[in-house]
């Protein structure tokens, strides 16, 4: 089955097989903000959308879709789930 979704960045309405806010066009867009909020949670990892926000002039709603699509929240179980 296909989910139909809406990109954040483009609001343009596509079909994939996985669910997810981007699409193609704008996945370049996606994995630099991506890539520059996961280094920031790296560094401080208790920080909350709003402090990534102010630190990286990313919009606030950017990052909660980020977490909403589950690319911070496994980031973050990585580092609280690591074997002893
Ligand atoms: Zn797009």
């Amino acid at each position: 089955m296909l989910y139909t979704n809406v990109c954040k960045h483009c609001h343009k309405v596509f079909k994939s097989k996985i669910r997810t806010l981007c699409c193609k066009e704008c996945r370049n867009l996606d994995e630099d903000q991506l890539d520059d909020i996961v280094k920031y949670l790296k560094q401080y990892p208790n920080s909350n959308a709003l402090q990534i926000s102010e630190e990286l002039g990313i919009h606030p709603f950017e990052i909660i879709k980020f977490m909403e699509e589950g690319w911070l929240g496994e980031s973050k179980g990585e580092f609280s789930r690591l074997p002893d």
